[in-house]
């Protein structure tokens, strides 16, 4: 493609066009604009959820004010990660060190806000004048009484999957500290949901009905409480490809427990993701309970979903998310609502994840790694989409380009998790593609939306 610079080329894939190469999880190219976020903004919206924690960023303002309120996460509690809270680093501290400056900060929001543990955020300034966050957070717990947990989010020193990497160190620090006295032995953690817009209790609904208990959230609607107790639960329930898979890991080898990947968005994956967990405790009747679930939940949800599949099929869509493994779901919700997926990327995707897209998009297909707005324009451009689904640095583009947008990420306001979600899903898609508004812009008059 013409737009794209020629050391990214190996970072993009045509379905079927030759045999699946792919470059990815690489440092994005200097001066490429990638869509991607740094090490610390991939910690911090892993963290972020965790509603009664305090949240502090250890760096310039502008760090904490890139990542404020971050996501839609909701909480059926404390909302104490919804503020923002920075050291403020300035020239001075630059010079003579942050540490001292960082104690106060810490001592003053713990008294003021009585948090239940803290997350301290390296920012890259951090890294170049090495303070040292280890030191002040042990002596500010010590002084405290609570969990103050060094973040080594420093900006600079990867890309956006190592902030998850030291999202997960932290909160590796939490679980193993509580008491796990009367969790069921039919009992998981929730990991890599974020509950934006609510989709986390549409989901821990589904796991109650199913009779499985839910320990912790990790992270949406989260608690440090629960998280310190997580290591008591019998399955591990990961949700999206990179960000709490590390966390996964550590915990199947400190104790033991066994961890399943699934996706709670469209009709196939998250049917599939309660079967998987009721296959897992080989229960007859949490097995039971799951086939009543999900035959009950698509008696009411495919014949609504029959009206948008009309309206849209043969409507062509493009994505580009943060993780690949959303977007194995995407395609499939969007197969089955009839339309064609014709360009798909991702932010952190793996080798492997970039080769089962392969597998299962149509050829011609356009798979891309860490991209950028220019070569996103022409994407757009050179397949003339009816709708595109990202987060908010893609909706710019899409609306600039007189195409529809579908916010997949983390300032959504629609729950789009579960069977509801995917009829809320569908609605999304119809009213963007639909929308008159097209009907104004030069992409529509060119001839190319029926
Ligand atoms: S940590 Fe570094 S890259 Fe990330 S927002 Fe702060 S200055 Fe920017």
């Amino acid at each position: 493609m013409e737009a794209a610079l020629k050391e990214r080329q190996d970072q993009i894939h045509r379905t079927g066009d030759k045999p699946f190469a792919l470059v990815c999880n690489k440092d994005s190219l200097a001066g490429a604009v990638s869509q991607r976020a740094c090490v610390f903004c991939g910690s911090r919206v892993v963290l972020y959820p965790i509603a009664d924690a305090l949240h502090l960023v250890h760096g310039p303002i502008g760090c904490a004010v890139y990542t404020w309120d971050i996501r839609g996460a909701l909480s059926s509690g404390p909302e104490l990660h919804r503020l923002s809270f920075s050291t403020d680093l300035q020239e001075l501290d630059v010079i003579f060190g942050g540490e001292q400056k960082l104690s106060r900060a810490l001592l003053e929001l713990i008294e003021r806000h009585s948090p239940k543990a803290a997350f301290v955020y390296s920012t890259c300034i951090v890294g170049i004048i090495g303070d040292d966050l280890e030191a002040v957070c042990k002596k500010v717990a010590a002084e405290t009484g609570i969990p103050v947990i060094p973040v080594k989010s420093e900006g600079f020193k990867g890309n956006k999957r190592a902030g998850y990497t030291a999202a997960c160190n932290a909160m590796a620090r939490l679980i193993g500290t509580g008491d796990t006295t009367g969790i069921s032995p039919h009992s998981i953690n929730i990991l890599g949901d974020f509950n934006l817009a609510g989709d986390i209790w549409m989901i821990r609904d589904y796991f109650a009905r199913m009779g499985v208990e839910v320990v912790a959230n990790i992270t949406g609607d989260g608690r440090v409480a629960d998280i310190k107790r997580a290591h008591g639960a019998a399955l591990n329930v990961v949700q999206c490809s990179g960000s709490t898979m590390d966390l996964a890991r550590l915990m199947e080898d400190d104790y033991g427990i066994p961890a399943l990947r699934v996706s709670y968005f469209g009709v196939e994956d998250m049917a599939q993701a309660l079967y998987d967990v009721a296959n897992h405790f080989n229960d007859p009747d949490i097995l039971q309970r799951t086939r009543e679930l999900v035959r009950e939940e698509l008696e009411h949800l495919l014949p609504k979903l029959e009206f948008y599949k009309q309206a849209l099929t043969g409507k062509k869509a493009a994505i580009y998310v943060g993780g690949s493994f959303k977007a194995f779901s995407l395609v499939k919700a969007f197969r089955l609502l009839g339309m064609d997926v014709v360009m798909v990327g991702s932010q952190t995707g793996t080798e492997e994840e970039y080769r089962e897209l392969a597998t299962i998009t149509d050829p011609g297909t356009i798979i891309v790694d860490d991209t950028n707005p220019l070569e996103l324009t022409g994407f757009l451009e050179e397949t003339r989409v009816d709708i595109f689904v990202g987060g908010v640095k893609e909706r710019p583009i899409a609306y600039k380009l007189g195409v529809g947008f579908c916010d997949h990420n983390h300032e959504r306001k629609e729950a789009l998790a579960g069977f509801a979600g995917m009829l809320g899903f569908a609605q999304e898609v119809y009213a963007s593609v639909m929308s008159p508004v097209w009907r104004f812009t030069e992409h529509y008059q060119s001839g190319d939306r029926a």
